[in-house]
């Protein structure tokens, strides 16, 4: 099985890259990649355990774009110690510390106070991300679930207005995991919300700018959007790729590692960590020229 998509305690995933990496060779996955959110920080310990099972790894990030509430750009066969890389991952640590100050301003106005030690013992010390957020209004009675809480404070339009933080425009996303030696693939794109023409757009200009693959398994997709992105991969002659986006039973419950959501991933095919494979090693002899994809 293969998941090009998971997160561990280095983001906002509820385990640490070798727990998840053990986790992944458990559930039957061969073919793995730790992507967690604008850091590098667990690629080396995962490739360690990924060694010690016998799994083949890509390494991975994931870095939030603007263009859209939730754009994600996948970077696969990045070099975790590239320089520009790991300074574009500081610029967002300074940035996610200075949005959670304003969170805690926001939630209070919504009538969910929390505080950042409250998030912080709710979520093991860590307190970053909005899911970090998410568990302790959970755990504080504002909300139900995770989703509940997602719903409810972190994804409305007064969030986005005033609370989110600036994010990179997708180009220069693209241009850093470049930069880096790697494969540039757009995440989850039903979460974009684009009718097939709109996105048939979008892909023609982030191609312009790199842009190789896209995410058309994803455990939140329905098999109409699946082959939907499918079509367009075909006709943009853009890799396709494959990924659970697995964070742990206390971040996304009903996400399990390599099979998604009640079974409705589990791809076998070994096209996909071929054809990645051949694009990284292009990316990787191509690292630093630029527009030659
Ligand atoms: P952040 O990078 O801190 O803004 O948080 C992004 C994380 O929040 C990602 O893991 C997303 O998958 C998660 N997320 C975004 N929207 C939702 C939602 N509606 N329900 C649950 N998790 C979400
Ligand atoms: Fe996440
Ligand atoms: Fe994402
Ligand atoms: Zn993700």
């Amino acid at each position: 099985m293969i998941d090009l998509h998971m997160h561990t305690s280095c983001s906002d995933g509820q385990f640490m890259p070798e727990e998840t990496i053990r986790m992944a060779w458990e559930a039957g996955v061969t073919t793995a990649a730790v992507t967690d959110h604008d850091t590098t920080a667990g690629v080396a310990v995962a490739e360690k355990a990924a060694k010690h099972y016998g799994l083949q790894l890509f390494s991975g990030i994931e870095i939030s774009t603007q263009g859209a509430a939730e754009l994600h750009m996948l970077g696969y066969g990045i070099d975790p110690d590239d320089p520009k890389l790991l300074a574009f991952c500081r610029d967002f640590q300074v940035q996610r510390k200075a949005r959670a100050v304003r969170m805690v301003a926001y939630l209070e106005q919504c009538g969910a106070p929390v505080t950042l030690e409250e998030v912080r013992q709710c979520n093991d010390g860590r307190c970053s991300g909005r899911p970090h957020f998410a568990r302790t209004l959970v755990e504080k009675g504002f909300a139900d679930s995770v989703q509940d809480a997602f719903a409810r404070y972190l994804t409305t339009p007064e969030f986005y207005a005033h609370v989110e933080r600036q994010k990179p425009l997708p180009e220069n996303a693209i241009a850093v995991i470049r930069h880096a030696g790697g494969v540039a693939v757009l995440a989850h794109p039903y979460l974009l919300y684009l009718e097939q023409s709109q996105l048939d757009v979008l892909l023609t200009k982030l191609q312009a700018s790199g842009l190789q693959g896209i995410e058309a398994y994803y455990s939140r997709h329905t098999p109409a959007q699946t082959q939907c992105y499918l079509r367009l991969a075909k006709q943009h002659g853009l890799i396709v790729t494959c990924g659970s986006d697995f964070h742990g039973p206390a971040v996304k419950p009903d996400i399990a590692i390599g099979t998604g959501i009640c079974g409705n991933l589990c791809v076998e095919s070994r096209e996909i960590p071929e054809a990645l494979s051949k694009k990284i090693a292009i990316a990787r002899k191509t690292r630093g020229e630029t527009a030659k994809f």
